[in-house]
């Protein structure tokens, strides 16, 4: 993914608030329509689709009129709103360039004011799985939309708590900095994740310090799920340092067996393969067993997983069950997706494609977006993630409205705490539109004109802009069509 930080630094106050009236408009539709966004938004004198024009233009919204018209706020929007969250929060200052692509996450290096190197990590589920994942889940199948937005924000939360946690139970994990909506901030790891590693000056050891960490987190209650040579870093002292938890489970999960002991395997191969390891290294080691061929290895039976409940403390971190549920549903169905990647996956979208360090200078202002409500944060920001704080998040995240502009509508609630996105299309959004886009947006740009000297017309008149009356009619709680959106929206 190419992050152009660039573009940021030109947007301004009522752009940043028209592209949150988007990510909250997409809470219960899958495409805003204008006139929606303009209530939300609320800005006088037609400005939402001045406005509009400068999001198109920046690819932060994608126009979709397939169903009906509408936009759509895409990855690289809503990566915009998490990046000037953070920045304007003092967690960093700087963008620098991308260090890492994942299955399912763009990383980049960030640097904050007194110029220390920090990791962000921006979600992005289902992006190299997706059609894979379309076809055969359940839950999805019915859908009509995918609310993948939600997921990765889910990722975040999860990836987040659990690498705090970790770090407080003395795990070598990065430290968790802060996160929010898709993306999290965490210690840069000095090292190479260990797939890039060709030669180690102690094998045996590396290899018995990991399998000893697939155990002592297992005794903590938890099995990390792709526990591989792409998620365990190493550094020149051969220090080993372990990324990645979005897909962690508790060792009560009914298939935990399963991925413990496809965690183990993974390390074994890797070994086997790589550093020529044989399996008739045949070492003691807590919570092993023979495999029945004279090898031992940790085996999940006999592992002690008494020394902590570390699942549990998580489940008390403001990443509630539901969440939990659905990020597992997730996992289940996408388990075939595990890093399985070639060593050259990494290469595919510009790994190391420099960015140059530019300084943000973004307007501070109010819009904001709830997110990690772990209770070691002291963020004071209304709303959090967790269940019983739903729906008043939506609450307390609407814009205010001017009271020119709005039609009272924008009272609407937005319930539902997903994002969503249409199946059709699921990768390119926001990061490379058709060049034959030109034309579409020069009529764009007329229809927006129009619909601008509308909106200040019916201001001047005191009258609600006829296509807000007639265009899009599902006005709020009351009717039919809101509440098929709700419904459509929960999981
Ligand atoms: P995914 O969940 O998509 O697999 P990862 O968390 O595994 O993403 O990160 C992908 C790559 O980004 C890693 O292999 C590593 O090279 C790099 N990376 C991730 N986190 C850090 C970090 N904290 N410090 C340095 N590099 C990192
Ligand atoms: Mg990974």
């Amino acid at each position: 993914m190419k992050l152009d930080v660039n573009a940021l630094r030109y947007l301004t106050k009522d752009d940043f608030r028209v592209l949150t009236a988007f990510q909250m408009g997409m809470r219960n539709h899958e495409i805003v329509p204008a006139e929606l966004v303009d209530r939300i938004a609320g800005l006088k004198h037609g400005g939402t689709y001045k406005v509009l024009r400068d999001l198109l233009k920046n690819k932060l919204v994608h126009h979709d009129a397939t169903k009906y018209d509408g936009y759509r706020l895409t990855y690289l929007g809503y990566v915009f709103l998490a990046i000037k969250t953070l920045v304007n929060r003092g967690v960093f200052a700087s963008v620098g360039r991308q260090i890492g692509v994942g299955k399912e996450s763009d990383i980049f290096e960030v640097a904050t004011e007194d110029a220390t190197v920090l990791a962000m990590k921006l979600h992005r589920l289902g992006r190299t799985s997706f059609r894979a994942v379309k076809s055969k889940r359940d839950y999805l199948r019915h859908r009509r939309s995918f609310n993948w937005l939600y997921l990765s924000r889910l990722a975040a939360l999860k990836e987040f708590a659990f690498m705090k946690a970790l770090g407080d139970h003395g795990f070598p994990v990065p430290t968790a900095v802060d996160c929010n909506r898709h993306c999290v901030i965490m210690s840069l790891v000095q090292g190479y994740p260990l797939v890039q590693v060709k030669e180690l000056q102690n094998p045996d050891d590396v290899f018995d310090t990991i399998l000893g960490l697939i155990v002592r987190l297992a005794e903590h209650g938890l099995i990390h799920c792709d526990f591989n040579e792409f998620n365990i870093m190493i550094d020149d002292d051969e220090k080993i340092t372990v990324i990645d938890f979005p897909q962690m489970v508790s060792v009560s999960h009914r298939n935990a067996q399963i991925f413990f002991d496809r965690d183990i395997e993974c390390i074994y191969k890797f070994f086997n393969k790589r550093f020529n390891l044989t399996s008739e290294k045949n070492e003691e080691q807590d919570g092993s067993e023979s495999d029945g061929e004279g090898n031992s290895r940790p085996s999940f039976l006999s592992v002690k997983k008494a020394a902590g409940s570390l699942d549990k403390e998580l489940a008390a971190s403001g990443f509630t069950r539901k969440e939990q549920v659905e990020m597992e549903k997730y996992i289940d169905e996408d388990a075939e997706g595990h890093d399985s990647r070639s060593d050259d996956d990494d290469d595919e979208e510009g790994v190391g494609d420099a960015v140059p360090i530019d300084s943000l200078k973004i307007g501070q202002d109010h819009i904001d977006e709830p997110d990690c409500n772990l209770a070691s944060r002291d963020s004071g920001v209304p709303g959090t993630f967790s269940e019983e704080h739903g729906k008043s998040c939506s609450g307390e995240n609407r814009l205010e409205c001017s009271p020119s502009g709005s039609n009272g509508d924008a009272k609407e609630p937005l319930e539902s705490e997903g994002m969503m996105f249409s199946q059709e299309n699921d990768d390119n959004e926001g990061i490379s539109l058709d060049d034959d886009d030109d034309e579409e947006d020069a009529e764009l740009t007329k229809k927006l004109n129009k619909q601008r000297k509308k909106a200040i017309a019916a201001a001047h008149g005191r009258r609600r802009p006829v296509s807000s009356r007639n265009a899009y009619k599902d006005k709020g709680k009351g009717t039919m069509n809101s509440k098929i959106q709700r419904q459509v929206c929960k999981w």
